[in-house]
């Protein structure tokens, strides 16, 4: 197993200090036990805040350092300012209610963003003090997002995982962030971004799409030359210790006492952060509702809340801690008697020993947060329950859900809805309890914390460390170009010579652009083709004038020199198109934004314009579609850059390489630039020892990577130098 640098914003551990005494103890809680395993196995370190030290003296300080570094945790001490900006500020006010799709909790101010990327970069900094080659760094959660990306520019060749600990949202949402593009390409910088569940990778993908332009391929996405792995990742609690704290005597007995002192009422309980994600005040109201309805279960049901402390210094949690008291006010007064009230609020943390005593004493579990990303305590509760009994209610917005598919799952905001459904939990026949519980338990004890580490480490030593990093870039084409004193250039124009524009017209050539294909055609023992996919009337118009062998649809047309005639592949016939063009003409009505290109040999559907989401699934249609209808045809389908396009087989860019090298002295350095599919086949048809140079951050069989097309220039340039 290989090293393993663990990064949170919290190390798993807890400062004590009472008096001149300190020690350091490890934090209870699922990540922490679940990470332990492999931060033990593997000799590397785990890098985070270890909490506010700065009380501590100089003596004691020192006694802490030595204790962590003995557990091999490297604390990132915090600044207050820090901690309110990074922490509170951007992490808690603005990312944690955006990501939880509660946007208007968000400050009008965009005030800290600049101390959550810097202290992102301290981050990263140490993480690349602390790494070794061959070392697996695990970088976590929304406090850190910027990590990933910081990292990759540190150490290219590094082998990153990023998991999201909280929802992410859809992009409609997650648009509205002003710094969007730098979080996502923050994550980007991993080579596996892990989610709790598959609607999370959704949201996410659609967001790259929509945001970055950047399509996702099943289960990846290419960035910068690289592919990121994205996946689903349900995270487990440490199942067996729950499990065996639900068989301890002594929690038994606390169990026994909390049902006798309940004796004649049902309990139900709910175990939250008093966190305005959780629902608890709507929780409250149902309860409140069923009272209200059901005069019957008047002095005869007990609801036991816990809400832990948290994050008190934000002040939307003082309000909602306000609301909470007062529901809670409210409802004891309405329907409590002199003997008992119906809410038994505790407003304290609980250790696990409590908790289980909890879970294994409630009829009834209400988990009913608003959005979660997860929700443990809904799997804590099927795991404290060996008796199979206890019935478990559960939000559909919590990331939980897509799992525990046999609890009852309703929707929170709907009060009277949830209000039925505790009744009906509290009506249900022992016979059902058993089952659906038999079915919780299975999925709980399958799905562990230890599993959950494991698939994710396991898929992330998968994913195939990109051979692509250490592809060559300008600086190299440019030597091999130089020291050749013959060459053929062949160029591919949009995305190479020139940069997409919204329509193909618009993407006219520059008068710096054509002044430097006349230079490049003026070097001796130099001669440049254009190999694109327009029209030979489009190439001819806006580079007729020059120097150079022109092709147009990919190959299908060429011409050697100005005044030179247009030639045309043999034995090709247009008449296939009329195959084609009926559902071509069909997306291009329903899909706004969208048109149809004709050419002499091929028909092509853009969809630049039209909505990314939209038009990339509606792209996936037609080329299906198109596969049908042209099935047994000698036709093929090609997927562009934003364009499906048809065309007979074999008219494809690796044609023009035998012409162009007509008559070349051997010895000529053959060198193809291009960024688009269309050009692999151009690089898989020219001779061994040539270069090819890809252009943009897709996956590419090319010997050389550039950035776009300015880069492309450039090194064109550098050739006029010598
Ligand atoms: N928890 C705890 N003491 C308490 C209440 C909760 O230790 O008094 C633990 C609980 O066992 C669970 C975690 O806190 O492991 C809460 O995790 P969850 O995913 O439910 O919600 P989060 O607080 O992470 O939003």
């Amino acid at each position: 197993m290989p090293r393993l640098l663990l990064v949170s914003n919290r190390l798993p551990v807890t400062v004590k200090a009472e008096k001149d005494q300190v020690s350091v103890v490890r934090s209870p809680g699922g990540l922490a036990t679940g990470l332990s395993r492999p931060h033990e196995r593997s000799s590397g370190v785990w890098i985070g805040w270890p909490g506010d030290v700065s009380r501590l003296s100089a003596a004691q300080r020192t006694r802490v350092e030595s204790q962590l570094s003995e557990l091999r945790l490297v604390p990132l001490h915090l600044s207050p300012s820090e901690v309110s900006r990074y922490y509170e500020g951007y992490s808690n006010r603005v990312l944690w209610p955006l990501f939880h799709y509660l946007p208007d909790r968000v400050p009008r101010q965009d005030r800290d963003w600049e101390a959550y990327a810097k202290v992102n970069e301290r981050f990263a900094d140490l993480v690349a003090r602390h790494y070794q080659p061959g070392d697996t760094i695990w970088v976590h959660d929304y406090q850190l997002m910027l990590v990933p990306g910081l990292l990759r520019q540190r150490l290219p060749e590094a082998r990153i995982g990023y998991f999201l600990h909280i929802p992410f949202p859809s992009s409609e949402l997650f648009r509205s962030l002003p710094h969007r593009a730098e979080l996502l390409r923050g994550l980007l910088g991993a080579d596996l971004v892990g989610f709790h569940t598959p609607s999370y990778v959704h949201h996410f993908s659609s967001t790259l799409l929509r945001l970055l332009g950047l399509e996702t391929d099943i289960d990846h996405v290419t960035y910068e030359g690289r592919s990121v792995r994205l996946g689903a990742f349900p995270m487990g609690i440490d199942t067996a210790s729950f499990e065996s704290l639900a068989h301890d005597a002594g929690v038994l007995e606390e169990v026994r006492i909390t049902r006798e002192r309940s004796a004649g009422q049902r309990l139900l309980v709910g175990i939250d952060r008093l966190d305005y994600t959780k629902g608890i005040p709507r929780r409250l109201l149902a309860v409140q509702r069923l009272l209200e309805r059901e005069p019957t279960l008047r002095g005869r049901l007990r609801f036991i809340q816990v809400a832990v402390p948290s994050r008190t210094a934000v002040e939307d949690y003082a309000a909602y801690r306000d609301k909470v008291d007062e529901l809670v006010g409210r409802i004891n007064g309405l329907y409590g008697s002199v003997h008992n009230v119906p809410v038994h609020y505790l407003y304290r943390s609980f250790n696990e020993r409590q908790l289980v005593g909890l879970y294994r004493a409630a009829d009834v579990m209400l988990v009913t947060p608003i959005r979660d990303g997860m929700n443990l305590v809904a799997k804590e509760f099927c795991a404290a329950r060996p008796d199979e009994d206890g019935v478990l209610i559960l939000s559909e917005f919590a990331g939980a859900a897509t799992e525990l598919r046999e609890a009852v799952i309703v929707n929170p905001y709907d009060v009277e809805a949830m209000a039925d459904t505790i009744h009906r939990a509290l009506e249900m026949p022992v016979e059902e309890r058993r089952k659906r519980m038999q079915a919780l338990r299975a999925q709980v004890k399958s799905r562990d914390v230890h599993w959950w580490v494991s698939h994710f480490l396991d898929t992330l030593q998968s994913v195939p460390t990109p051979t692509v990093r250490s592809v060559p870039g300008a600086a190299e084409a440019i030597a091999r170009l130089k020291e050749s004193p013959r060459r053929v250039l062949l160029l591919d124009y949009d995305g190479t010579l020139v940069g997409y524009t919204a329509r193909p017209e618009q993407a006219v050539p520059d008068p710096e652009l054509k002044k430097l294909l006349a230079r490049l055609a003026a070097l001796p023992d130099t001669s440049v083709h254009i190999v694109s996919g327009r029209f030979r009337e489009k190439l001819e118009e806006w580079l007729g004038d020059l120097p150079v062998g022109l092709h147009a649809e990919h190959g299908l047309w060429s011409r050697s020199g100005p005044g030179a005639p247009w030639r045309m592949l043999e034995g090709v016939s247009p008449e296939w198109k009329e195959r084609a063009r009926p559902l071509l003409d069909t997306f291009s009505s329903h899909v706004p934004g969208s048109f149809v290109e004709e050419k002499t040999a091929s028909l092509a559907w853009h969809y630049r314009q039209a909505d990314a989401g939209y038009g990339s699934w509606q792209a996936r249609e037609l080329r299906l579609k198109l596969c049908d209808v042209l099935a047994d045809s000698p036709l093929e389908v090609l997927p562009g850059d934003k364009v499906v396009e048809v065309r007979p087989r074999g008219v494809q860019k690796g044609r023009v390489v035998a012409q162009a090298l007509e008559g070349v002295a051997p010895g000529t350095l053959v060198a193809a630039f291009g960024d688009d599919r269309t050009d692999e086949d151009l690089f898989a048809a020219l001779p061994e020892g040539s270069l090819s140079v890809h252009a943009g951050g897709k996956t590419s069989r090319a010997t050389h990577r550039v950035n776009g097309s300015v880069e492309v220039r450039k090194v064109l340039a550098a050739l006029l130098e010598a």
